[in-house]
């Protein structure tokens, strides 16, 4: 994804093409960038072999998981609808892990009749539930246990999993506790210590604080582990200050912990695999001129794209169409929403900008069409996934008459 003689491309499709063709808003992947990034992601633990199980929250497009799934890579769910989906994606039920701290009896039940790799438990209650359907069952169910490790990620607060003070994973007394019951227990059987510490981590010191308390836990527990789920989390560089993720310490890092422990290592990506496969398209409505700013009123919005809205997350806006001319002032983006918090970014300075111009939000693949909504009843954006020269509609724009 690149300018072409100042004009945006998606592969070897201009933006502009595409916003007359299917419209604006308009989320669109490029098939290349995301082969790129598994590639990649593969590439820096090939030593390790690890089972790469891709997070379904960060995006649930059934067509996006196919592609996924014929990488090879596993899922990891958090409710009964996203199995169900990476399911008839054809990803295999051996290769589907489950998080969730609020997973329920009837979702419990569908996630064992499925025989899914792993149920990671999240509390004692849900441990009891599991144990009560195997024994109905009268069959022997594979779990994991998920560890609060304690430990600050240095990240957004709103996205931090794996401080004490948060809802997710156990302490280790009780982690501990539960290490004990399930190994007696006759229909559990304990196979994974997980954790997941948050997200958009662009250090791997967190990480590093995060192996040693594992391998101090498991020291511990003396019990022998077939798996060790280390989760998501890795970020990605949104803005031009942020550093790179270094995959290659923490690879370093995973390879010492090994020689220690002979486990297989799963990981829970999301945002590091589709982030920036995918950008919005999105029309320049209004433009509105006050003493302090210039208000670039869009057509995209907080119910499209809701990052920004929910963590204060920063996103890029660049133009589809480049110009020389530059203006010094503040521009705000924003969208028609009636909620103040619905305004992409604000900056000093942008090239000169017309209505009906066509604006790009940059790195939206991840938790960007998943996390859209209906909010003030508008529908849902066409998403569509461009691949050389070609583009194929992964979800079609919702018509507002199948939401009044
Ligand atoms: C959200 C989540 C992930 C994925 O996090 P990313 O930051 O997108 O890599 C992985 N595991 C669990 C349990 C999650 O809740």
């Amino acid at each position: 994804m690149n300018y072409k003689k100042k004009i945006f491309h998606v592969e070897n499709i201009s933006t502009e093409k595409l916003s007359k063709k299917f419209q604006t808003p308009l989320y669109c992947y490029s098939y290349l960038k995301l082969k790129k990034n598994i590639t990649n992601f593969k590439k820096y633990f090939n030593k390790i072999d690890p089972l790469i199980c891709f997070s379904v929250k960060s995006n649930s497009n059934i067509k996006i998981l196919k592609e996924i799934k014929k990488f090879g890579l596993g899922a990891d769910v958090v409710s009964q609808g996203e199995m169900m989906k990476a399911l008839k994606a054809g990803i295999e039920a051996k290769k589907i892990v489950y998080s969730g701290v609020g997973k329920t009896y009837s979702e419990l039940k569908y996630a064992i009749n499925k025989n899914i790799l792993l149920i990671n438990v999240e509390s004692k209650s849900e441990l009891l539930a599991v144990e009560k359907i195997a024994k109905l069952k009268n069959k022997k169910v594979d779990i994991g246990i998920r560890l609060n490790p304690n430990i600050n990620p240095k990240t957004l607060k709103q996205i931090s999993t794996g401080r004490y003070g948060d809802k997710f994973g156990l302490e280790k007394d009780e982690f501990l506790n539960l290490v004990k019951y399930s190994k007696i227990s006759k229909f559990l059987k304990l196979k994974c210590l997980s954790v997941h510490i948050g997200s958009q981590i662009l250090n791997h010191k967190p990480y590093e604080k995060m192996l040693k308390v594992i391998n101090n836990i498991i020291n511990e527990t003396n019990h022998k582990f077939k798996f060790v789920d280390l989760g998501g989390g890795m970020g990605v560089p949104y803005e031009k200050k942020n550093k790179k993720f270094n995959f290659k310490a923490f690879n370093s890092l995973i390879k010492s912990f090994l020689k220690k422990h002979n486990v297989k290592i799963i990981f829970e990506p999301g945002r590091s695999i589709i982030a920036n496969t995918g950008i919005l398209l999105s029309k320049v409505i209004y433009i509105k001129k006050n003493k302090f700013k210039n208000f670039i009123i869009l057509d995209a919005a907080m119910n499209d794209f809701m990052r920004t809205a929910l963590y204060g997350a920063n996103h890029n806006i660049i133009p589809s169409i480049r110009k020389k001319k530059i203006i010094k002032k503040k521009f705000e983006f924003v969208g028609p929403v009636c909620e103040s918090t619905d305004k992409f970014l604000t900056v000093n300075k942008f090239q000169l900008i017309k209505e009906k111009d066509i604006v790009i939000i940059c790195d939206v693949g991840a938790y960007g069409m998943s996390l859209a909504s209906n909010y003030n009843v508008r529908p849902f954006p066409i998403e569509i996934l461009v691949k050389n020269s070609k583009v194929q509609i992964i979800k079609s724009r919702q018509k507002l008459s199948d939401i009044i």
